[in-house]
């Protein structure tokens, strides 16, 4: 196992148990919860991934410093580059007709760059504003190449609730809470039910939104805000149209951790 792997699994078992040597469920893969908390994770730095961001400044000095030892000692023990640069494009296929604008246009976008006789090319590092390498952006690109989600981040973290309450809100609007349904997909054997109804099953959109104890228990809160609601489809819907109905007032700061006390005193 690779060190960052080792790193990783002593991160996970202490994120999800703790210190203590119990196997307990890790309700939510790695990889989700090192994306940023913008898309819905935990923004934990990935270990493997920020390695490869490190590296990245090693590439980007190789072409900033031709004059240092370093890089001489790299030329010559795997050949340099060299200095003169030309537009010398080889296709790996040949281009097909309904490509041909795309093609154009690429040309086009080479030979409209000015090329000034007697100045260097220089590099820019265009992930950030300064056009300068920084880490931090290469990092933030290779983990997350997707534009960020509709993951409703700010309702779930900026409430003025405990931590442990925001991260359980968290894991339930990704559905990862250990509902008896999530129960079963763990192959874990009990009944499937939901014990305030005892009619439906126990999905986490049922328990924390549609079974009817619940609903009464959001009505109960709503009527004191004074508040018409059609309730949304799942806890995502919820936590997504509840934002920004009042402002910052205390009023507004309760508001804002009606959903947390709420799902926390469901559960
Ligand atoms: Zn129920």
């Amino acid at each position: 196992m690779s060190i960052a792997r080792r790193i990783e699994k002593l991160q996970r078992d202490f994120l999800w148990g703790g210190l203590e040597d119990e196997q307990k469920f890790h309700l939510v893969n790695w990889q989700q919860i090192c994306t940023p908390l913008h898309s819905g994770g935990l923004g934990i730095r990935n270990m493997a991934t920020f390695n490869k961001a490190l590296l990245g400044k090693w590439l980007w000095r190789y072409s900033r410093e031709p004059a240092s030892l370093w890089r001489q000692v790299i030329d010559s023990k795997y050949g340099g580059q060299g200095s003169t640069i030309s537009w010398d494009i080889e296709f790996t296929r040949s281009v097909q007709d309904w490509e041909l604008e795309m093609v154009e246009s690429f040309m086009s976008l080479l030979y409209s760059q000015t090329i000034r006789p007697g100045v260097v090319d220089s590099l820019c590092w265009s992930p950030s504003c300064r056009g300068l390498f920084e880490v931090r952006s290469f990092y933030t690109t290779l983990i997350s190449p997707h534009p960020p989600g509709i993951f409703p981040w700010k309702s779930v973290w900026k409430a003025k609730v405990p931590s442990r309450v925001a991260f359980f809100v968290w894991t339930a609007a990704l559905g990862k809470i250990l509902t008896t349904e999530n129960l079963r997909k763990r192959r874990v054997t009990i009944l499937d039910w939901c014990c305030m109804c005892k009619s439906s099953g126990e999905s986490v959109n049922h328990l924390l939104v549609h079974c009817p104890v619940a609903w009464e228990l959001w009505s109960m809160v709503l009527v004191i805000f004074g508040k018409n609601w059609v309730m949304p489809r799942d806890v995502v819907d919820l936590l997504s149209c509840w934002k920004g109905i009042r402002g910052n007032s205390e009023a507004g700061k309760i508001w804002k951790m009606v959903p947390h006390c709420l799902m926390w005193c469901l559960w």
